[in-house]
């Protein structure tokens, strides 16, 4: 199970399932196939203007019963206007919330602002940081806050044996190694079989989608 794509592979083997991700004010959602699971959101990269006519087509959009997850939503400190990222972030998380489905977050060095959002809200749907590569301590207080963290093709072993079984998945985002050797290397780190890493994170999903 791939939880983060941007893309899907060209020859597809059908052992893996992809969840696309499509970005609102980037992507347009109504030319696309919708017959398979995706997540949908507003990237902070890409708000336009005040983001009110993204959040339009979003509500449009997130329920259908093809979208997964919403997101990816989220902080980025290297993009402009922090605050009004925040906004937005928050409005997503309430409609995950309120569609009781799992938000996909991008956040880059705005980890204090992302757990206050987080205290904030007391979301009962799973908040699961993608791309997470930072270090085990950090891992660990967002394990400890309530996060999931989604590991990619560069991680810190340490921080996902910290997440690893209950509170972890693997994703290939943007890169272009199969999500098969990402899981390899996940299970190399983890010092497990790479079926068992799979099963791990199959049901660690089936969990998610219960609430
Ligand atoms: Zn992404």
């Amino acid at each position: 199970m791939d939880i983060h794509t941007h893309g899907l592979p060209e020859r597809e083997t059908g052992e893996a399932v992809y969840f696309l991700n499509r970005i609102v004010g980037k992507e347009r959602l109504s030319d696309e196939p919708m017959h398979m699971p995706f997540s949908v959101g507003i990237h902070p990269w890409y708000i336009e203007g005040d983001g009110r006519a993204q959040l339009e087509a979003l509500w449009k959009v997130a329920r259908l019963p093809e979208v997964w997850l919403i997101g990816e939503a989220g902080l980025d400190k290297n993009s402009p206007d922090l605050p009004l990222q925040q906004t937005l972030f928050e409005t997503q998380a309430l409609l995950a919330e309120e569609l009781r489905k799992p938000l996909v977050v991008h956040c880059v060095r705005a980890w204090q602002e992302l757990l206050g959002s987080y205290r904030k809200l007391h979301p009962l749907s799973a908040w699961i940081i993608h791309g997470f590569r930072g270090k085990r301590a950090l891992a660990e207080q967002l394990l400890n806050a309530g996060f999931y963290l989604s590991f990619g093709a560069h991680f810190q072993a340490e921080a996902l044996q910290a997440a690893y079984p209950h509170r972890f998945f693997l994703e290939t985002d943007e890169s272009p190694l199969p999500i098969q050797t990402i899981y390899q290397h996940a299970a190399d780190s983890l010092s497990l079989p790479v079926e068992e890493v799979a099963e791990q994170a199959e049901r660690n999903w089936e969990k998610l989608t219960m609430i």
